[in-house]
């Protein structure tokens, strides 16, 4: 039986992925902070613990798994990531966390192990303007993040690449664009985008009013949760280790996903825009690069995500 290890296993994309590989087959340890928030863990065996502690880590990788995914890390949404508030816990405990599973994968001899790092390593500069940001692989450098948290990432995706290069690890990168899907932050401030505008158009009243960060004229793609999920069980098991992006190449405004939600909600209601966070200008992701290595690339619409992440929302609220 194959054996997986999910880091991050009681976060959004970590509890997604114990339940896929659950119905795959394989005998899954997760481990976390914390449980599951929403719904209960199907992992075979789910600890407990602090990744930042390197005797914990290596206590939980105490076998040679067939594989291992690298999702645990201190972060959130741009309320979140942006403020500038967070930027000590970000680097020094995502940092942390990578060095110690990096380290006890090799001292255990587990050989591939897949890391989620983020389109926010791309430079500011190709992200200004928001018709034709540039966020092909290859455009990371020179290197310009417009946070610490994708200054991490970076330094992360070259940590585990490292690794590759001089002790046998077979690291996978991939890049996520903003993923959502029911059972992740909606309410808690480390929410993003989808999951935050479908709270707010869920309580608005019809005839009311929502709250838009910024102008709502700032682009972005957003890839559904089982795409996400796709992409990154592809790379794992290719031959190719990326950094590649994995992200929907449907690019539309806050102001357009705000107008998809209340189609969906079937609710009239009127955008009032305030400051907020914000991010970059503009970002879709480049998916040349993931189809010409892998053969597949992300292509279900948007707003087929957007009504399941909206139904479950709501259902949250009832
Ligand atoms: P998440 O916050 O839901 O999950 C991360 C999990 O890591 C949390 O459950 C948290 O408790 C856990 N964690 C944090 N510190 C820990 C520690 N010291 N020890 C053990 N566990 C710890 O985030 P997510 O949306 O599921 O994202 C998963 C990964 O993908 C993260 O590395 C994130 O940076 C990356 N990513 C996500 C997105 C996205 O849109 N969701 C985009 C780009 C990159």
């Amino acid at each position: 039986m194959l054996k997986a290890l999910v880091c991050g296993a009681g976060g959004f994309i970590g509890s997604h992925m114990v339940k896929r590989l659950k119905d795959e087959g394989f005998w899954v340890r997760g481990v976390d902070l914390k449980f599951p928030q929403f719904w209960e863990t199907i992992a075979d065996d789910f600890v407990v613990g602090d990744l930042r502690d390197s005797h914990f880590c290596k206590e939980i990788i105490d076998r040679r798994f067939d594989e291992v995914y690298q999702f645990a890390a201190d972060m959130g949404g741009a309320g979140f990531v942006f403020t500038g508030e967070n930027d000590a816990d970000i680097m020094h405990n995502s940092g942390m966390i990578n060095l110690n599973v990096l380290d006890a994968c090799w001292k255990r001899n587990v050989k591939r192990v897949f890391y989620s790092s983020s389109a926010c390593i791309y430079p500011e500069y190709n992200q200004m303007d928001p018709d034709n940001p540039n966020c092909a692989e290859d455009s990371a450098y020179p290197a310009q993040p417009d946070s610490e948290y994708g200054w991490e990432k970076l330094f992360s995706e070259r940590l585990f690449l490292s690794f590759q290069r001089n002790k046998g690890i077979e690291a996978r990168v991939a890049r996520y664009h903003n993923i959502f899907g029911p059972f992740g932050s909606w309410n808690d401030g480390r929410e993003k985008a989808p999951a935050a505008i479908c709270r707010k158009v869920a309580m608005a009243k019809d005839g009311g009013e929502i709250e838009i960060w910024g102008d709502g004229m700032q682009t972005r793609s957003f890839l559904f949760v089982d795409e996400c999920l796709e992409g990154t069980t592809r790379l794992t098991r290719s031959e190719w280790s990326g950094p590649v992006n994995i992200g929907s190449d449907e690019m539309v405004t806050i102001n357009q996903l705000a107008d998809m939600a209340m189609d969906i909600a079937g609710k009239k209601l009127t955008k009032k825009h305030i400051a907020g966070p914000l991010g970059v200008r503009g970002r879709n992701s480049d998916n040349n690069m993931i189809e010409k290595k892998l053969g597949w690339r992300p292509n279900r619409p948007l707003i087929e995500g957007l009504e399941k992440t909206y139904q479950w929302i709501e259902s949250q609220l009832t």
